[in-house]
């Protein structure tokens, strides 16, 4: 009864983000109640695995105890306070002073957002006051992937190169440029590493001489794996290919881990197992596991100390009211004791298994591909394997697929044109990993 009636107060109030505003009236919202680990239940009591961890944020997984009490605790001794006219507060600086310790090389500055499509926007105005100090605001055109997600601001929904968040609204911007997403699946190339990296390279070298040579172009943004593109794992070593690249060029690399940090792909940040420092991280997500909503810029030494120069005496106008909120920064550090705890160890076991539970998926004849890194995969269906022939969106729309799996008790995402999506909780035990591949195949017969 309740149920039914905030199924209506929904329909008639509230604007869900990236949905079909006719489909969802139709259909009607899917109300979850409680979550506990990695298991959620919704309104009518069914319990489901989260396979997805909300939007690959819920790290932590559900209900963890200790992040409630420190949200509970720092409401109480202090809700607020605010970063601006030189006031800070306790659990910001610490979490700042923690994270920065763990982040790659000189990435020692941090910069927090409420979430990461901002963390993308400060990056943009941070690059563009960078280029301001060094005297050289020419350069001021960005480069970013096919297939990537930035965010859904004004700004970064242009550096996302994904139709749906242009389509009807206006952007990109003309300094906001694409090249190439690196898909091995898609790519002829896609068997040969030291090829694919090559072509790259040689994309990224061909957009800068289009846009007028180095001296124009300000940024190149990259996701270590593309997420929202449908879960793209690039060739070890075109991450620092690529990092090097913009190196050589003066040309800033920013690498977007809103969804790869964290414990996500194994370590805290995967900029480190690619053995690369950029010159700043966004991250947002998996900081405070979805608790409550914060991102944070990782800016390094040299990029810092520029912009502070370049200001002098004067403020550097970029902020919001909510930036390093103490109540967020309180949750960022004890979602990052979990981390340090048997958190990112329990993820990288369980990472293990569901890569290779998924793996056994390869021999059902709709999955051309499986592919992933840690608690990121992606199953991507086929209806041939040898021409790789995409779905028909007609036959198979992704609703369909999230329809299914929601049925079969699981939580997993699915992509327009036939890619299933992955990221559960890491603190996942081994029976609701293979559950998750069990679901995963049931659908899939479901869907022959
Ligand atoms: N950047 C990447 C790589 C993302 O995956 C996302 C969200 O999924 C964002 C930016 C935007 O983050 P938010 O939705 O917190 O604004």
């Amino acid at each position: 009864m309740l149920s039914n009636s905030l199924v209506e107060l929904d329909r008639a109030h509230l604007i869900h983000p990236v949905a079909s505003w006719r489909g969802h009236e139709a259909a009607g919202v899917r109300i979850l109640s409680s979550g506990k680990g990695a298991v959620v239940r919704d309104a009518t009591g069914r319990e489901l695995i989260d396979g997805f961890a909300g939007l690959w944020c819920v790290n932590a997984g559900y209900g963890q105890e200790s992040v409630v009490a420190a949200a509970t605790e720092q409401m109480r001794d202090l809700c607020y306070a605010t970063g601006y006219f030189g006031i800070g507060s306790d659990p910001a600086i610490r979490l700042a002073a923690r994270l920065a310790d763990h982040a790659p090389g000189d990435l020692n500055h941090v910069y927090f957002t409420l979430g990461g499509s901002d963390a993308v926007d400060s990056t943009v105005r941070f690059v563009r006051y960078y280029w301001h100090s060094r005297g050289k605001p020419q350069k001021d055109q960005f480069i970013t992937l096919e297939y990537g997600y930035h965010g859904s601001s004004t700004v970064g929904a242009g550096l996302t190169a994904l139709p749906a968040f242009h389509a009807g609204f206006g952007v990109p911007y003309d300094w906001q440029h694409k090249i190439p997403s690196p898909y091995p699946y898609r790519n002829p190339l896609g068997s040969d590493v030291e090829a694919m990296i090559a072509q790259s390279k040689a994309q990224l070298l061909a957009k800068i001489e289009e846009l007028g040579g180095a001296d124009r172009v300000a940024a190149f943004y990259a996701e270590p794996i593309q997420g929202s593109g449908g879960v793209i794992v690039p060739p070890k070593g075109w991450l620092k290919a690529m990092r090097d690249l913009c190196a050589k060029n003066d040309i800033l690399f920013v690498a977007d881990e809103v969804i790869t940090a964290f414990g996500r792909t194994g370590p805290l940040f995967a900029c480190s197992e690619e053995g690369i420092v950029p010159d700043m991280i966004t991250t947002a997500k998996g900081l405070t596991s979805a608790y409550v909503p914060m991102g944070a810029v990782f800016m390094s030494e040299h990029v810092y100390q520029t912009i502070a120069d370049g200001a002098g005496q004067a403020a550097v106008g970029h902020g919001y009211t909510y930036s390093a909120h103490p109540v967020s920064a309180a949750v960022g550090l004890a979602v990052l004791d979990l981390y340090e705890g048997s958190l990112l160890d329990n993820g990288r076991r369980m990472g293990d298994r569901l890569q290779a539970g998924l793996q056994s998926l390869s021999d059902h004849p709709l999955v051309g591909d499986v592919r992933g890194r840690g608690m990121l995969a992606a199953i991507e269906l086929v209806t041939d394997k040898d021409k790789k022939t995409q779905l028909p969106a007609a036959s198979l729309p992704a609703t369909r697929i999230f329809e299914r799996a929601w049925e079969a008790g699981l939580v997993a995402r699915a992509f327009a044109w036939g890619v299933i999506g992955y990221a559960p909780p890491l603190c996942c035990t081994e029976a609701e990993i293979d559950a998750i591949v069990e679901r995963t195949r049931i659908v899939l017969d479901q869907t022959l």
